[in-house]
């Protein structure tokens, strides 16, 4: 196949349009044109009224040697790569110790998924429910003011991902493909075909929850393991040589323990108590840079308006997204960040007493409001007043957290303020033409305490300026609500790069959002797979069988 990229066309071409335009391109006869497939298709919506579709396309041709060779000096037209996935090692015949995964999250997911279909037979535990038990625990939050520490939006089955916009979009370097390989795996469990090739793929909650559950059953088939409310609570380790340890495997809250040399560690960024734990054991981690902030909610045609012109509403082109950056006078930034086109903000927090927003959105992303989290970034310097060592991030996010559930009145709705208020400085009394959309509900008021004098000054600052990127974005009436305080891992675990084992730890595999070396479902799934990889590697090279 030959991969053709850039192709320009209009957003309301036909397929024959399509056709002619490739044919044109590569001066192909109908004949010679065997068949094509999309590899990419995006918009490029600088133009707003002249919105155009770029395409990347593969073709099937039997001109393909020659045309390569017409087209050597066009970057544009190259052969088609090959994104296949290939595995690394084949597990021996009986393994001595099945490797553990913890965390059953996009990144434990796909660790679990990989090492399973290389034979490895691995166990997955995770503190949470199974999906469906869980959707019936987290709407108890929304609905009812319940929390349950152990299953909602960041505990239990498919992970912080699960009640989500399910963006797969992410820009890691990915010389492998592994992110294709993520893809694939979604579309086999039932995701949208198209997520193979638009540029912004996006899935929405309710498919992701079926998703989840057919790649558990994918596991199971293949020997793995997966146990949910399994909580670990310590790890099992021994002197290893050069000062280092090794661990042995782990003990649940339930005091049981399981025997492993390699566990993969794919925790999310939530797991504090687990955190902790990790630091007593003498687990290397380090704060982490992170970023706090509000969500902003506005409705979503102004959004669609700003950014498509006369095009806005275009099935094509569907809900418009954003993403803006403003580099403070302060020297802070200040950044939108998982933005949700028409979706809701939701309670995110997995602690009690404590309030947390997050965004999450449907497949059809057709409710009236846009959200997106304004975040201000933040170093581990500024955790100094809230605590010391790798764990002070976490107690600036607990301390935040809990003083938005004070605001919010102290029965887990949020404290909010409308935009006009905030950047007047006056607290808000009623809401204006926009609604909230976070459930349980939101209690109108001043923001000006909700996040230190540092952050609340760099948001009133960007404010405007995002404004003149997308008329409306400072709209008085537009909505913050607060604080979001989860944007990603505040602790680093440490790893080696080569083996991607942890400094200290031999055997511990830290990994995903949690470890600090993903943001996001897409890179969260991809570390997975490298982990696996060096997992599968390092039995097969040790020969660990029984
Ligand atoms: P997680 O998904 O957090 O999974 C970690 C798992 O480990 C959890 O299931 C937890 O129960 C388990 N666990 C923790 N501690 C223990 C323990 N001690 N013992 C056993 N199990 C344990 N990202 C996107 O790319 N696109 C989006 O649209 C998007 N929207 C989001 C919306 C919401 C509401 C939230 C909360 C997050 C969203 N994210 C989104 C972020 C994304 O979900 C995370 O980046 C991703 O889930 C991280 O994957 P992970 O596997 O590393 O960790």
């Amino acid at each position: 196949m030959l991969r053709l990229t850039d192709l320009k066309l209009p957003l309301d071409h036909s397929e024959a349009d399509l056709v002619a335009a490739i044919r044109k391109r590569l001066h192909l006869d109908a004949a010679e044109l065997a068949g094509y497939a999309v590899a990419k298709r995006s918009y490029d919506a600088r133009k707003r009224g002249a919105i155009v579709l770029i395409y990347a396309l593969d073709i099937d041709t039997p001109r393909e040697a020659e045309l390569l060779q017409r087209f050597a000096d066009d970057t544009h037209v190259r052969p088609t790569p090959d994104t296949g996935y290939h595995f690394v090692a084949k597990a021996p015949p009986r393994i001595e110790h099945r490797p553990l995964v913890i965390g059953f999250g996009p990144c434990g997911l796909f660790a679990g998924l990989i090492l399973a279909q290389m034979g490895f037979r691995p166990i997955i535990l995770d503190r949470g429910k199974e999906v469906r038990e869980r959707t019936r625990d987290t709407w108890d939050l929304w609905r009812k003011r319940q929390l349950h520490p152990e299953s909602n939006v960041q505990f239990g089955e498919g992970g912080a991902g699960t009640f989500s916009d399910g963006k797969l979009h992410s820009q890691i370097r990915d010389p492998l493909h592994h992110g294709r390989k993520v893809l694939t795996e979604f579309v086999k469990a039932g995701a949208p075909e198209e997520i193979l090739y638009v540029s912004k793929p996006h899935i929405g909650t309710f498919r992701l929850v079926s998703m989840v559950e057919n790649m558990r059953a994918t596991i199971e088939s293949l020997g793995g393991e997966i146990r949910f409310s399994q909580r670990v609570d310590d790890l099992l380790l021994e002197p290893a040589a050069d000062g280092q340890q090794q661990v042995r495997g782990v003990t649940l809250a339930s005091g049981e323990q399981i025997r492993a040399d390699h566990v993969v560690l794919a925790l999310g960024h939530s797991a504090r108590d687990t955190f902790e734990m990790l630091h007593a054991r003498g687990v290397y981690l380090e704060a982490k840079p992170f970023s706090i902030g509000f969500r902003i909610e506005h409705p979503q045609s102004v959004i669609d308006r700003a950014r498509f012109g006369p095009q806005a509403g275009h099935p094509m082109l569907g809900a418009a997204d954003y993403k803006l950056v403003h580099h403070g006078k302060g020297g802070r930034s200040v950044y939108s960040f998982c933005m949700c086109p028409g979706g809701t903000v939701v309670a995110a927090t997995s602690e009690p007493g404590r309030v947390v927003t997050n965004g999450m959105s449907q497949y059809s992303r057709n409710e009236r409001n846009a959200n997106a989290a304004v975040v201000v970034g933040i170093e581990p310097a500024d955790f100094a007043p809230y605590g010391e060592g790798p764990l002070a991030g976490i107690a600036l996010q607990r301390a935040l957290e809990s003083h938005a559930y004070f605001l919010g009145g102290e029965n887990y709705s949020a404290p909010a303020q409308l935009v006009g208020d905030f950047l007047a400085g006056c607290a808000s009394r009623d809401f204006g033409d926009v609604q909230p959309s976070y459930q349980p509900g939101v209690t109108l008021g001043s923001l000006d305490s909700a996040l230190p004098d540092y952050a609340i000054a760099a948001i009133r600052e960007a404010l405007p300026a995002f404004e003149r990127q997308i008329r409306g974005y400072a709209m008085p009436d537009a909505i913050l609500t607060g604080v979001e305080t989860r944007t990603s891992s505040p602790v680093r675990i440490e790893r080696d790069n080569d083996s991607l084992q942890s400094l200290n730890t031999r055997g511990l595999y830290p990994a995903g959002e949690g470890a600090g070396y993903a943001g996001g479902i897409l890179s969260a799934a991809v570390d997975g797979i490298k982990v696996a990889e060096a997992v599968a590697r390092d039995i097969a090279a040790r020969g660990l069988s029984a």
